[in-house]
């Protein structure tokens, strides 16, 4: 019986996210519907808005889900009732390109893989293939990253460019691939393309979306819209389980630097400086917000300009001028809406939640815009103009990439030369950013327009700094670099090291203070982390034991509280890791959870056992028993049965063994 159970354990761990027939995606017109209306249509309704006029929302959906909009206040009219047979009926159609010349027709998933693998082959000094995930039905999620000396992280901005995160909007991959053939192609013989590839690092993935793409959906292969998956500001809409549930947005994420509950830290983090995330379906540039209304800081004065710059660089080429206008001059066949710009604020167009943009500006201070291609969609798209379309947008793509070096830009790291996390402060505004390498060079750059500023640079437990009357001369501009010494009432030194029952945190200090808090992050936020004590530590302690270190890096902050309640942070202390303390239990969620749990674990290939404890230390479930080969894996189990409450987690695999709260609600 239980070697049943456990075969049964794995059959579902085998057959997770596989193996299902997918529903076809419908296509609806909800409407006429306000605007206010709108910002929630997406929470409460299975629906993924892909362009609304003022008064109708042009809507993805699911065959399936059908029935559920006829309950809806607003009017819905079902455009398309199985996209994925109109796609192949449009294929067959008019649209299909001479396959013998290259850029004439779509490359297919496998031709995407092939001609990055070869191209990074071929430009082995400027370019590198990184495998940043799989998806789904395990496609590779493919990074070509191409910068001089790409192997080593130098003083210099990270890019990121991403083509079809929306699988049927095929023309996203090609604009992508393009670029990246340019660069490779035209490095040492254009001026412009040197300099980029010598003086930044530059990030594409082409497809983001792989099984959308092949099956020519706009969702992934669990049927969820990618480009609402991830949570900055996620709406808790009821048709996904949480932020980052799938695959394909936790790379995403991951290679962007991410540093949250849902994401890995499977590859290298990057802090990207501008990104641009290509779609189809209308033509436009949207720059953030997507969730809300207000402006974003960067709004007036850098943004829009940088827009223009992808538009005007457009519109230079033979492609927009033909189409009579380009991105922001709409000509006879294009038609677009009164009240805006078709460069706007992305929810000036139609309010989204848990973007791309949002995200990558709001978590991590990247300049990310949506670009709207062309509305061509699956398959609509005349593969014969792929060329010349490629080529127009390569132009807006150089305008606005080789923004990333203009403006101010330097290092921040404190006495001890070590990368400190901060934010600064331009004039009255308030800009969040990270380091592109925190751990090697500390390197920040924050895109300004030509100017004079005030610039302070602040962070946890620092002394902040003013630089009055900073000139900014596009790239030009003369770096600062700051260096932090600590603020406070007096010094506390601390020191942290391994031993086998975890990280030893000591601290020695001369000033009275009469409790401390610990805190510890993962050496990548930019807060001051995550707080380990339960109750305050009494003004006589000198050490903490930190018994569950976070691998590969744990880096340590101390909180003081003087007599008279002032609170002073010092730090932080870094721990690295060795190979024998490699995190076990990678991923556990949801946490808070009602049926389904999801564990993510390292094997070290032996025995693994999951246990289930409750909070008096009785075994209550052997949740799986039996041998995982090596790497990483992923088991699921069945928790609605349980009574809920708080319980303990415990993982074992060969001598180490891992214990975790998980609280079961219903
Ligand atoms: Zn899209």
């Amino acid at each position: 019986m239980r070697f049943l159970t456990v075969a049964f354990i794995l059959l579902a761990v085998m057959l997770a996210g596989a193996g299902e027939a997918l529903v076809s995606e419908s296509l609806v017109l909800v409407g006429p519907i306000s605007r206010e209306a709108i910002a929630t249509l997406e929470r409460d309704w299975p629906l993924s808005i892909d362009d609304y006029d003022g008064s109708f929302a042009t809507c993805y959906t699911f065959q399936e889900k059908l029935e559920l909009l006829d309950s809806m206040p607003w009017g819905c009219t079902v455009l398309v009732e199985d996209l994925q047979a109109h796609y192949a009926e449009q294929r067959a159609m008019d649209f299909a390109g001479d396959k013998d010349e290259p850029w004439t027709s779509f490359h297919t998933y496998a031709e995407t893989m092939t001609l990055l693998e070869t191209w990074a082959n071929d430009n082995s000094s400027i370019a590198k293939i990184v495998d940043v995930g799989t998806s789904v039905e395990g496609r590779h999620l493919r990074c070509i990253v191409i910068s001089d000396n790409v192997a080593t992280e130098e003083y210099e901005p990270e890019v990121r460019v991403i083509g079809t995160i929306h699988g049927n909007e095929e023309i996203a991959n090609e604009v992508v691939l393009y670029l990246a053939e340019r660069l490779l192609t035209d490095y040492g013989t254009d001026s412009a393309v040197t300099e980029m590839v010598d003086g930044m690092e530059i990030w594409l993935q082409p497809l983001v979306n792989p099984d959308g793409y092949v099956a020519s959906r706009r969702s992934n292969n669990n049927s969820v819209d990618l480009n609402r998956n991830l949570s900055y500001h996620w709406n808790g809409s009821d048709y996904e389980p949480h932020p980052f549930s799938q695959p394909e947005t936790k790379a995403l994420a991951d290679y962007s630097g991410g540093d949250e509950q849902y994401v890995p830290d499977n590859v290298e983090d990057n802090t990207f400086v501008l990104g641009l995330t290509h779609h189809s379906g209308a033509v436009c540039l949207n720059y953030v917000w997507n969730y809300q209304y207000t402006d974003a800081a960067d709004k007036a004065h850098v943004w829009h300009n940088l827009c223009q710059d992808y538009s005007d660089g457009c519109e230079d080429s033979s492609y927009y001028s033909n189409l009579d206008g380009g991105y922001d001059n709409y000509g006879d066949g294009y038609q677009w809406y009164d009240y805006m710009d078709a460069i706007c604020e992305g929810a000036e167009w139609y309010p989204t939640h848990g973007d791309v943009n949002d995200w990558s500006y709001g978590e991590r201070g990247c300049l990310d815009t949506t670009v709207e291609l062309s509305d061509g969609q699956g398959g609509g798209f005349p593969e014969g103009d792929i060329i010349d379309f490629c080529d127009a947008n390569y132009y807006g793509q150089m305008a606005y990439l080789e923004y990333a070096d203009d403006g101010l830009h330097g290092t921040v790291k404190d006495g001890a030369g070590v990368p400190v996390l901060c934010t600064i402060t331009v004039d009255s505004r308030t800009e969040a950013f990270m380091y592109n390498d925190p751990t090697v060079i500390g390197d920040y750059w924050l895109p300004l327009d030509d100017g004079t500023y005030d610039v302070t640079f602040s962070a946890d437990g620092y002394t902040p700094q003013t630089f009055e009357d900073v000139v900014v001369t596009g790239d030009t501009t003369t770096p600062i670099d700051v260096v932090f010494s600590q603020s406070g009432v007096g010094d506390l030194t601390i020191s942290a090291h391994q031993t086998s029952d975890g990280v030893l945190l000591s601290w020695e200090t001369s000033a009275e203070f009469i409790a401390y808090n610990i805190y510890r992050d993962n050496g990548r936020g930019n807060s001051v982390g995550e707080r380990l004590n339960q109750f305050r530590l009494d003004g006589g302690a000198a050490c903490y034991l930190d018994a569950r270190p976070h691998a590969p890096v744990s880096r340590y902050r101390i909180e003081a509280i003087t007599p008279d309640g002032h609170r002073e942070v010092y730090g932080p202390a870094e721990v690295r890791l060795d190979g024998e303390a490699t995190e076990l239990l990678v991923g556990l969620y949801p946490n808070p959870v009602v049926s389904e749990l999801t564990l993510e674990l390292n094997s070290g290939g032996s025995d693994c056992r999951v246990t289930l404890y409750d909070l008096s230390g009785r075994l209550v479930d052997n949740l799986y028993s039996g041998s995982l080969s090596e790497g990483r894996h992923s088991l699921s189990f069945d928790l609605a049965s349980r009574p809920a409450g708080v319980y303990l987690l415990r993982v074992e695999s060969g001598s180490v063994s891992e214990n975790r709260r998980v609280v079961i609600t219903r």
